[in-house]
C-alpha cells in the first residue's frame, strides 16, 4: 500500500520550480514568481516562474529555431520512437505524475491514477500516427503527364494553452500530436495548475526530446497567454479552457491569422427517459458531474429526466450524492476533492445561491463544507436540485461545480429542443433501453460527443471537440492529426 502523504511531502516542498526554454530550465526574465497551494488545505507546494511576454518571445523563438533546425529533418519512424520513450518514461514515473496532479489541483489520486493510464495510450496512438501520415496522389482534368499531389508538412510553432482541470491528459494530448506531425511547442498551462506541466516537460526531456521542441511558460494568461495568442511568429493556437477566453484567443490570433482549435466550455444535457434502466443510470448520471467536482468541461450538468420518474430518479440521485466521499485526494478512499481555488469555489457558492434564490428545489448538498477536516481547502459538497426550470441560472450557465440541475420533462420532441436551447454543443447523454430513442437522441442533440446508456468515454483514437460555443477542432482520432497539419499540392509536368 503506498503511502501518498509521506511521497506528497517529498514531492513538493514549497522551493521554486523553473520553467523550460530552449532545453533549459529557467526562471522568468522579470524574476517574478507565483505561488502553487494544495486546493485541500492552502499548503504552498512550490513557486514557479511568472513569465510574461518576454518569456513567450524567448520560447518562441526557441521553437522557431527547433522546428527550422534537425528536427525538420527527423523521420516519422523516429518521432514514433521518441513517443514510445515518452510513454516509458511516463509508465516508470506514473505515480508521481499523478500524485504530482492531485496535489496540485486537487482531483482524487484514485481517479489521476485511471486518468494517467489513458494518457499512456495516447502517447502510443500518436506513435502509431506518426508513421501514418500521407498525401495522395491525385487524378487531375489536364491533359498529358501532370502528376498532382499532395503532401502532409507540420503547421509549425504550435501554442498550446491549457486549462487546470486535467494537467496531464491536458497537456499530452496538445504535445503527442505535435511531436507525430514534425512541429515544435510553447506550451501555457493554467496559473493554477503549472507543476505537473514541468513534470512533464522534464520526462520528455529525459526521454530524449530535443531542445526548443516543447517549451513550458509557466504565467497567467493575460500575460504570457494573451503574448502567446498574440505572437506574430505562432503559427497555429490549441486551446482548451473558458468559452470567454477562447474568444479573446481567436481575436488575438487575427494578427498574423494563425490557425486556431478551440476546446471550450459546455452545459450538456443527460436525458433519462421512463424506460431506462435507473439503477445502472443513476451512478452514471451522478458522476457526469461530480468527477473532478464537476470541474469538467463535459459535465452533464443538466439533468432530463422524464416527468413520471423526475421525483423518483432525482430521489436516488441525491442518495448516491449524500454518500460520496469527500476530502484531500491523497487519501485513496477519496472520490470527490476540493475545488481548485477559493475564488472559484466562491463563484460556485454564488450559484447555488442562485439555485435556492431563484425557486429550484434542493435535494441535496447545496453548502460549502467546513469543518477540522476542510480546514484551509476549497470544498463543496455535491449538490442537487430538482424542478429546475430552463430559465434558470444554474440551468443556463457553466458552473464548473459538483451541481446537477435536474428538470423535468414530457416528450422525446420537446427535450431535444429545450436540450438543444444552449449556446453550447459539447457533449450529451442519453439513457433509455429502447433502440429507436437511443439513435433518434444521438441523431439529434447538437453536439460534438453523444453517449447512450454511458458517460465520460474518451479516447486517444476517437475525435472529441465540440460545437456551437463549445468551439471547433477535434483532438483524438485521425482528425487529429490535420490540425497539426497543412496540406501541399505538388504538380509536376513529367513530360
Ligand atoms: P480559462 O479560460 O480561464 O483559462 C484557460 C487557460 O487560458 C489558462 O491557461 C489561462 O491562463 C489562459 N488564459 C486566460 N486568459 C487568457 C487570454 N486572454 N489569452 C490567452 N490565454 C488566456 O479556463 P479555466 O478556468 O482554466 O478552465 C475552465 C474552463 O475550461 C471551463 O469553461 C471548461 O468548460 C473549459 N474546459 C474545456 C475543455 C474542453 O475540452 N472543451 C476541457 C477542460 C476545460
Amino acid at each position: 500500500m503506498i503511502d501518498w502523504q509521506t511521497r506528497a511531502a517529498a514531492l513538493y516542498d514549497g522551493g521554486f520550480r523553473p520553467m523550460f526554454v530552449r532545453g533549459q530550465w529557467v526562471p522568468s526574465a522579470s524574476g517574478e514568481v507565483m505561488a502553487a497551494h494544495n486546493p485541500a488545505n492552502g499548503a504552498l507546494l512550490a513557486t514557479v516562474p511568472r513569465g510574461s511576454a518576454a518569456d513567450i518571445d524567448a520560447a518562441v523563438a526557441a521553437a522557431r529555431r527547433a522546428f527550422e533546425g534537425p528536427w525538420s529533418r527527423s523521420t516519422p519512424f523516429e518521432r514514433q520512437a521518441l513517443l514510445l520513450r515518452i510513454a516509458e518514461r511516463f509508465e516508470a514515473e506514473w505515480e508521481n505524475l499523478c500524485l504530482s496532479d492531485t496535489l496540485d489541483m486537487g482531483m482524487p489520486i484514485s481517479r489521476t491514477l485511471a486518468n494517467s493510464r489513458r494518457v499512456l495510450g495516447m502517447l502510443r496512438f500518436y506513435a502509431g500516427q506518426a508513421v501514418s501520415i500521407h498525401g495522395a496522389t491525385i487524378p487531375n482534368s489536364f491533359p498529358g503527364e501532370i502528376l498532382s499531389q499532395t503532401v502532409k508538412e507540420p503547421v509549425g510553432v504550435v501554442g498550446a494553452i491549457i486549462p487546470w482541470n486535467a494537467p496531464i491528459a491536458g497537456s499530452v494530448w496538445k504535445v503527442a500530436p505535435a511531436i507525430a506531425t514534425g512541429c515544435t511547442v510553447v506550451l501555457k498551462p493554467s496559473e493554477e495548475a503549472s507543476l505537473t506541466v514541468l513534470m512533464i516537460a522534464r520526462l520528455m526531456q529525459e526521454a530524449g526530446l530535443p531542445d526548443g521542441v516543447l517549451n513550458v511558460v509557466t504565467g497567467t494568461g493575460a500575460e504570457a497567454g494573451a503574448a502567446l495568442a498574440a505572437h506574430p511568429d505562432v503559427d497555429k493556437i490549441v486551446f482548451t479552457g473558458s468559452t470567454a477566453t477562447g474568444q479573446a484567443i481567436a481575436r488575438a490570433a487575427t494578427g498574423n491569422l494563425k490557425r486556431v482549435s478551440l476546446e471550450l466550455g459546455g452545459k450538456s444535457p443527460v436525458i433519462v427517459c421512463r424506460d431506462a434502466d435507473l439503477e445502472k443510470a443513476v451512478p452514471v448520471a451522478a458522476m457526469a458531474v461530480f468527477a473532478n467536482s464537476g470541474q469538467i468541461c463535459i459535465a452533464g450538468s443538466r439533468l432530463f429526466v422524464q416527468r413520471d420518474i423526475h421525483d423518483e430518479f432525482v430521489g436516488l440521485v441525491a442518495d448516491y450524492a449524500r454518500k460520496l466521499r469527500i476530502g484531500a485526494g491523497v487519501d485513496p478512499l477519496t472520490e470527490i476533492g476540493p475545488i481548485i481555488s477559493a475564488r472559484q469555489a466562491q463563484r460556485v457558492a454564488g450559484f447555488l445561491d442562485a439555485g435556492k434564490a431563484e425557486g429550484a428545489r434542493l435535494v441535496a448538498g447545496g453548502a460549502r463544507l467546513e469543518g477540522a477536516e476542510f480546514a484551509g481547502g476549497n470544498f463543496i459538497a455535491p449538490t442537487v436540485f430538482g424542478d429546475v426550470a430552463d430559465d434558470m441560472t444554474i440551468a443556463r450557465e457553466e458552473i464548473f461545480g459538483p451541481v446537477i440541475s435536474a428538470l423535468p420533462f414530457d416528450t422525446l420532441d420537446e427535450v431535444v429542443a429545450r436540450a438543444n436551447a444552449t449556446p453550447y454543443g459539447l457533449a450529451a447523454g442519453v439513457f433509455t433501453t429502447h433502440l429507436g430513442t437511443a439513435h433518434k437522441l444521438a441523431r439529434r442533440l447538437k453536439a460534438g460527443s453523444v453517449w447512450v446508456n454511458m458517460y465520460h468515454a474518451i479516447d486517444p483514437a476517437v475525435p472529441f471537440g465540440g460545437v456551437k460555443m463549445s468551439g471547433y477542432g477535434r483532438e483524438g482520432g485521425i482528425e487529429h492529426m490535420d490540425e497539426y497539419l497543412d496540406t501541399k499540392a505538388v504538380w509536376i509536368n513529367t513530360d
